[in-house]
């Protein structure tokens, strides 16, 4: 059975991932809730997605659909919800995320 995901706000949202990675969102890191793998959107502008593609996939797609032979394709749009993460926007809409990695990977 599904876990039931935490529901934090936007500005919950940014406030938590600055503390985690600095102000640089492209170097904010996420986990997979599937296979735990870690990314950030660098790691998507690496395999050559453009950055807002990469701002929209890096929390809600395992980057294992994007790259051969890492057998995960998970994403928060998929059939099974696997995200423990929803983010709430002032306008009242709320968004499934993948959670952030833990902070250990400070980036630059
Ligand atoms: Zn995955």
């Amino acid at each position: 059975m599904p876990a039931v995901p935490r529901v934090i706000t936007e500005a919950e949202w940014h406030a938590e991932g600055e503390r985690r990675f600095g102000p640089r969102q492209r170097y904010w890191a996420f986990q997979c809730p599937l296979c735990r793998g870690v990314q950030t959107g660098e790691d998507f502008s690496a395999l050559g997605c453009s950055p807002s593609a990469a701002s929209d996939a890096v929390d809600t797609a395992c980057i294992g659909g994007y790259v051969e032979g890492r057998g995960c394709e998970a994403t928060v749009h998929g059939l099974h919800p696997v995200h423990r993460l929803v983010v709430v926007f002032p306008d009242g809409h709320h968004e499934p995320r993948f959670e952030f990695a833990p902070a250990a990977r400070r980036t630059p």
